[in-house]
């Protein structure tokens, strides 16, 4: 593969790394924190969503060390603070293009190229998206992924939560500080969530149901004023006045920019062993963009350490 601006981009000479990591979620951060304190000044292209999942989220009530929860935002911000400490330098752009043909491999951000001796990816997963009409149109007019965000927008008003995981109903109980009712909609009758959100959402008056339901179309024109569905048993269909709808459906990995250079699974994860290598020789993944099934902070943390011990004995072992 080639660059279209060559080996170094409009004269300017490539920077090259010992480390360069992709993500600044809870895997790419922790791997920082790891190579940075071994001394390896990792370089930490930030990507389009500073901070991943966790700087959505109100509060994160199950990561170790914080009895009594703590705001994503914050979480982000003291892992920034801690690999920064070390030595680790944040560059706010997105990496666009990779070589990993070559070695040192190569890597196209919007500020420029960088050659990395080893390469982190932990550019962890996007909410998916529903895929009806109307979804987006009106994002950001009423369809939202992200309560936080944007949950004080609707104070007063009624709102769809789209999904029958922990993330729906976390996030539909987080939104019953504004709205006047959340409805939940979910494609089964049995909820996926685990038993302490269910009850906490089964026992908050503003959170109703709507099971066997899905949504087949958002409708309005500046912003979204009701919602079309169909039961999946009955087949009866309805139209729902509400004025917001919060989709939290599942995730996609982030790993475009690995498609054909990186072995993945057929839903786009990563492949590693138990050591965070992929396909490619120097060339770890860590958090959600390798992880499928846990998908915790916790994890991804834990991934993204590993990745980091496993590239330094990598440096070490192809000096
Ligand atoms: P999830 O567990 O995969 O649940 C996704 C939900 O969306 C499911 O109920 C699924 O329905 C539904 N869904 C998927 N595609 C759909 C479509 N096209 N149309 C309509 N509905 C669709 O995802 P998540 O809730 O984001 O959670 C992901 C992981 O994070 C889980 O491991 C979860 O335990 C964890 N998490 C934990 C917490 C916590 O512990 N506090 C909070 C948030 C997330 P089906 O059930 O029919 O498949």
């Amino acid at each position: 593969m080639q660059f279209s601006l060559g080996a170094t981009q409009a004269g300017k000479p490539a920077v090259e790394q010992d480390v360069i990591i992709l993500g600044t979620g809870p895997a790419g951060l922790a791997a920082a924190i790891y190579a940075a304190r071994a001394d390896r000044k990792p370089l930490v292209l930030a990507g389009p969503d500073l901070g991943g999942q966790v700087a959505l989220t109100n509060a994160v009530e199950n990561y170790p060390g914080f009895p009594e929860s703590v705001g994503g935002g914050d979480l982000f911000s003291m892992f920034q603070k801690q690999a920064e400490r070390f030595g680790a330098v944040l560059d706010f752009s997105t990496a666009n293009e990779v070589d990993l043909t070559v070695h040192p491999f190569r890597i196209l951000a919007d500020t420029g190229e960088y050659h990395a001796k080893t390469l982190i990816a932990a550019t962890g997963a996007s909410p998916r998206r529903l895929g009806v009409p109307g979804e987006d149109t009106l994002l950001g007019k009423g369809v939202s992924y992200c309560a936080t965000c944007d949950g004080a927008f609707f104070r007063g008003r009624n709102v769809l939560v789209v999904g029958g995981g922990d993330s729906a109903l976390e996030e539909g109980i987080f939104l019953t500080r504004y709205v006047s009712q959340a409805t939940i909609v979910h494609r089964r009758n049995e909820l996926r969530a685990g038993t302490l959100l269910r009850e906490r959402a089964e026992h908050n008056e503003k959170i109703h149901f709507l099971m066997e339901t899905v949504v087949d179309e958002i409708r309005g024109e500046e912003s979204v004023q009701s919602v079309a569905v169909h039961n999946v048993k009955t087949g009866k269909q309805d139209v729902l006045p509400v004025e917001g709808v919060f989709i939290f459906i599942g995730h996609e990995p982030n790993t475009a920019v690995f498609r054909g250079k990186l072995d993945m699974d057929p839903k786009g994860y990563i492949r590693i062993d138990d050591r965070m290598r992929t396909s490619v020789p120097g060339v770890f993944a860590a958090g959600e963009a390798a992880d499928s099934v846990f998908r915790q902070i916790a994890t991804s943390a834990g991934m993204g350490v590993a990745a980091a011990i496993s590239a330094e004995r990598w440096l070490e072992e192809n000096k």
